[in-house]
């Protein structure tokens, strides 16, 4: 997500702010601070109604994020390799690196962030009954947490895609009908329709008085809704892509240049005569680097005849290679996360190919033509 503040890393997981979700921490600290606390014992003062809040605050923190970690440690054991977790205004997010490959995989993944929310309801519950007797402050603050987890792991668990729930349902369905893309436009829809239920109810709510409380369910709803598309998109390209080896797609017929040409010569002789848009840089058999139109873009127009590819080019070592044998999912994995159009295919140091998003994109065209 843009606009996101790297903290960290938890067993080998990179964990990252967003920006929003500094809003909620705001809104949580102040709510608790000047209503729920003064509501539970006005006798304490303000001071300690403040510092009761940080520490909620800082337990939920802690709760969400064990939440996500219950999702990326199965998934990893599970054979699915988890990016980060990022947290963000509606909770957090589990960036795992493509979808499980089997229903029974999904299931456990999507169950397994819920559990620890329930079993972490469960332990604040049983501590605040615990320490009742010898601080009511605590214990205050433990039920509290208590409450908020058990929210939090059964509303994961309604059955709209792509909450937990609707991963739940989701499994149930490829298990049952064997087809994923099938299962994951049900899931789709039920999800979306849920987003709508969301939104009416949200609006009601505020046209009847409740404004606050009533913007805010309709907003998870809107949020719900635009989740639901893009997580099918993303499983649609997914599962069109899953193992179809790179090789299959990549462009063999390559074009290069050597690193002394000018861009001069480099605009005149090869982009402007060919359908190719980025060239390998080699030295003899020895690739170098790949230099793209995006690079000379960047050089003004009078120094091109003193320039040479060599120096505007991306060399090698920054350069995102992907080996011919691996999956084409990954490979639009690479393309995302670097931001970048096109990926060299390169075999044990050899040159052997180039694939770029819209090789990409072409198959899942004709999938959808096929489908
Ligand atoms: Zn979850």
């Amino acid at each position: 997500m843009p606009g996101t503040v790297w903290i960290g890393r938890l067993l080998g997981v990179r964990i990252g702010l967003h920006y929003s979700w500094l809003l909620i921490v705001f809104l949580l600290i102040w709510s608790l601070a000047t209503d729920y606390f003064p509501m539970q014992n006005a006798g304490w003062g303000p001071g300690t109604h403040w510092i009761l809040a940080g520490i909620t605050t800082l337990l939920l923190f802690a709760s969400v994020l064990a939440h996500e970690m219950g999702h990326a440690l199965v998934a990893r054991r599970r054979g699915v390799p988890v990016d980060d977790i990022t947290l963000f205004l509606f909770g957090g997010l589990a960036n795992l690196r493509r979808d499980p490959q089997s229903p029974r995989v999904e299931l456990a993944v999507a169950l397994a962030g819920p559990a620890v929310s329930l079993l972490l309801a469960g332990g604040f519950s049983i501590l605040g009954r615990v320490v009742s007797s010898s601080s009511v402050a605590a214990a205050a603050v433990l039920s509290l947490l208590g409450s908020i987890n058990l929210a939090l792991g059964l509303f994961n668990l309604i059955p709209g895609f792509p909450l937990d729930g609707g991963r739940v349902l989701r499994a149930f369905l490829w298990l049952r009908t064997g087809s994923n893309r099938q299962a994951t436009a049900t899931a789709t829809r039920v999800g979306r329709w849920i987003s709508y239920g969301f939104i009416g109810i949200g609006l009601l709510d505020a046209l009847s008085g409740d404004l606050v409380a009533g913007l805010w369910m309709a907003m998870i709803g809107w949020f719900l809704g635009n989740a639901a598309e893009s997580s099918e998109l993303q499983s649609t390209l997914d599962a069109a892509l899953r193992g179809v080896p790179v090789s299959t797609l990549m462009t063999t017929d390559l074009q290069v240049v050597g690193p002394a040409l000018s861009v001069e010569e480099f605009v005149t002789e090869r982009l402007m005569v060919s359908h190719q848009r980025a060239f390998p840089v080699m030295v003899g058999a020895n690739p170098v680097g790949l230099v793209t139109l995006a690079d000379v873009r960047k050089v003004p127009r009078p120094s091109w005849p003193t320039t040479t590819v060599g120096q505007i080019m991306v060399p090698l070592d920054r350069l995102i290679t992907i080996p011919p044998t691996e999956d084409c999912a990954e490979a639009l994995h690479r393309l995302a996360r670097a931001g970048v159009n096109q990926l060299l295919v390169v075999d044990a140091g050899r040159v052997v190919g180039m694939i770029s998003r819209a090789d990409l994109l072409r198959r899942l065209e004709i999938e959808r033509l096929m489908a």
